[in-house]
């Protein structure tokens, strides 16, 4: 479970303009934040100065009011989930999901792997395939392969970019709704990144616009949406 603070956050790539400018965000453990905006907008880069794959500029970064600007990424025990699923080929589904466990050495007996991975399976129906390989899954079963690596190490946030932009109208409403009833059960943290306006209409506690690198205002989706 966490708790992330975002102060005067500020990414500068080379010397242009900043990526993302002077980004000041309370989320609140167990919230659902979305973060919309237009293309290039700086949402991505928001998103993994978050995880730790992108240096933070200036500003600070708080995990249950530690702040983690220097720690690594595998320090920080958040959970990102791309939007081209970024699966390993020729692994199969168990081992895709068991990937994250086995990375932390030592810490988890073979057991709890096959434990761990198991209920993640069983969470997003996937009991199934666990012995196949990503090539012989639908773009919605390899969405949640992508999903199951991120929920079974128990970590305090989940991270989302553009998740479901792969995936044809049908399966994005279908992943949509199971997102939503995997975050309302699990209650972790998440930061949603999306372009669709009934994702974060549906899906989030508030919704952050970004314009610019510029936090143009963060509101409950009922506030932003239903403006007379
Ligand atoms: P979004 O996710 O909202 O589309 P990004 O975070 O990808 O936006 O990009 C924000 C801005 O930063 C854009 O102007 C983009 O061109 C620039 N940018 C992103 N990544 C890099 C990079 N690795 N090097 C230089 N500029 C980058
Ligand atoms: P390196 O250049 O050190 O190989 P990587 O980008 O491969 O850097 O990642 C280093 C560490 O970051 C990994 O040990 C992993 O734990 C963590 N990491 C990488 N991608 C993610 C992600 N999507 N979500 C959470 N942690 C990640």
């Amino acid at each position: 479970m966490a708790e992330i603070v975002l102060k005067h956050i500020v990414k500068k790539y080379g010397d242009g303009f900043p990526a993302v400018n002077d980004v000041s965000l309370d989320i609140a453990d167990g919230e659902f934040m979305i973060l919309v905006g237009p293309s290039g907008c700086g949402k991505s880069t928001l998103l993994r100065m978050v995880v730790g794959l992108e240096d933070i500029t200036s500003g600070d970064l708080l995990i249950n009011g530690n702040r983690v600007n220097d720690l690594a990424p595998r320090d920080r025990n958040l959970s990102m989930v791309f939007q081209n699923y970024a699966l390993y080929p020729h692994l199969t589904v168990f081992e895709n999901i068991a990937f994250p466990l086995r990375l932390a050495k030592g810490q988890h007996s073979e057991e709890e792997v096959r434990d761990k991975v198991t209920t993640a399976a069983e969470m997003l129906e996937l009991t199934e395939h666990l012995e196949r390989k990503p090539s012989n899954l639908s773009g919605g079963q390899r969405q949640r392969v992508a999903m199951g690596r991120a929920i079974v190490r128990d970590a305090d946030a989940f991270l989302f970019d553009e998740p479901l932009s792969n995936l044809d109208a049908k399966l994005r409403g279908q992943m949509r709704t199971e997102i939503a009833r995997m975050q309302r059960r699990l209650g972790v943290t998440t930061i949603y990144v999306t372009h669709d306006q009934i994702e974060a209409m549906t899906l989030g506690d508030r919704v952050a616009v970004l314009k610019k690198g510029v936090l143009q205002q963060c509101a409950s989706p009922r506030e932003l949406y239903d403006q007379p």
